[in-house]
């Protein structure tokens, strides 16, 4: 399971992925950057052509970078994403992972009818880009089954090897019509086993709970931006813990960590903890902001690897009932596991 971390071409820092930056994480192999903030800056976009993205980015090539194509931006933006220039982006650029120009999000408040807009646009650009290494996006919606069918029938699609999956994260966050958790769980399952063999990406996610949704049901890479995110609004993840602030960033006040919570932080391994401590997470301005987001991004990717440690060793579900302090996001992992199980028995076939 490949974290592929968000980042933005307004502000680099902190410069993850650069050994020579005090903020280095040895283990991140993957950053995504948008379309969108190119499209913005047209001599930006002019400059990564030029140089490819990683010269210009001067990101180390064992690190894979993931075009992300700004679908959220461009969205309800008149003419959207001009295919062309992103195609032309894509063959100069040389991103390492790139979706199709454009995929049509399905939010839950949306009918049945426009849903299915969505998805017909969205075919539509998938079959336009089938060719040339173009991932082809399907979403999760009360149309997943008619995605999957088209999907299983165009012969081009059926063979691509990667495919992108989003359209999680509005009915994650509860949205008013949010499909209920035990669909979304039945559709990720779905997805997984048709896509077989396939790399899947799934489209932003990152708080605890959905990491080790996506170890379970065994994605292959999802991005996050939330490490950046969270650090901007003064708050730090915590392995197996929700979210706690610990910087007071004006008006927006959220739950403070406790004596323990305190504690684990004090001790935190991270390269900014180890060089800069408690103080360091609780400063203000680019500082604080570099210390908390490389604290936050070294923990997605530790979580992560314990998750997939766990799983491969069969002890996942000792260690998740201990580990997961949040009973809701345990109920919801005790469910996942159900629905897993449950597959493997010979006579759910
Ligand atoms: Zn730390």
């Amino acid at each position: 399971m490949e974290v592929v971390a968000g980042i933005s071409l307004k502000n680099l820092k902190p410069r993850v992925w650069d050994p020579a930056s005090p903020y280095y994480l040895p283990d991140l192999t993957a950053i995504m950057v948008s379309y969108a903030d190119f499209h913005r800056s047209p001599s930006q976009r002019r400059a990564a052509m030029e140089q490819t993205l990683h010269a210009y980015l001067g990101v180390p090539h064992h690190i894979r970078i993931y075009l992300d194509n700004g679908a959220f931006y461009f969205l309800g933006r008149d003419g959207g994403v001009p295919r062309n220039e992103y195609e032309e982006f894509v063959q100069a650029a040389k991103p390492d992972w790139y979706p199709i120009p454009q995929d049509f999000i399905p939010t839950p408040t949306m009918d049945d009818e426009a849903q299915l807009s969505c998805l017909r646009r969205t075919m539509e650009m998938n079959i336009a880009f089938e060719h040339n290494g173009f991932v082809p996006v399907m979403h999760i919606s009360r149309h997943l089954a008619t995605y999957i069918d088209e999907f299983s029938k165009n012969q081009q699609l059926a063979q691509k090897d990667r495919v992108a999956l989003g359209g999680i994260v509005p009915n994650l966050l509860r949205k008013p019509r949010a499909m209920p958790y035990a669909n979304i769980l039945k559709s990720l399952r779905q997805v997984r086993h048709v896509l077989a063999g396939k790399h899947l990406h799934v489209f932003g996610l990152g708080g605890t709970a959905t990491l080790h949704l996506a170890g379970l049901f065994q994605i292959d890479s999802f991005d996050s931006a939330g490490w950046r995110n969270r650090a901007a609004r003064g708050i730090v993840q915590l392995p197996g813990r929700g979210d706690r602030t610990v910087a007071n960033m004006g008006s927006w006040r959220g739950r403070e960590p406790d004596d323990k919570e305190w504690a684990i932080l004090a001790s935190c391994p991270c390269p900014a903890c180890q060089q800069f401590g408690v103080e360091g997470l609780k400063m203000n301005k680019i500082k604080g902001f570099c210390n908390r987001a490389t604290h936050n991004l070294w923990i997605l990717l530790q979580e992560a690897q314990a998750i997939q440690i766990h799983l491969e060793a069969q002890t996942y579900r000792d260690w998740y009932h201990s580990h997961v302090e949040n009973s809701i996001y345990r109920a919801l992992l005790r469910d996942s596991l159900m629905l897993i199980e449950q597959e493997s028995l010979p006579a759910s076939n």
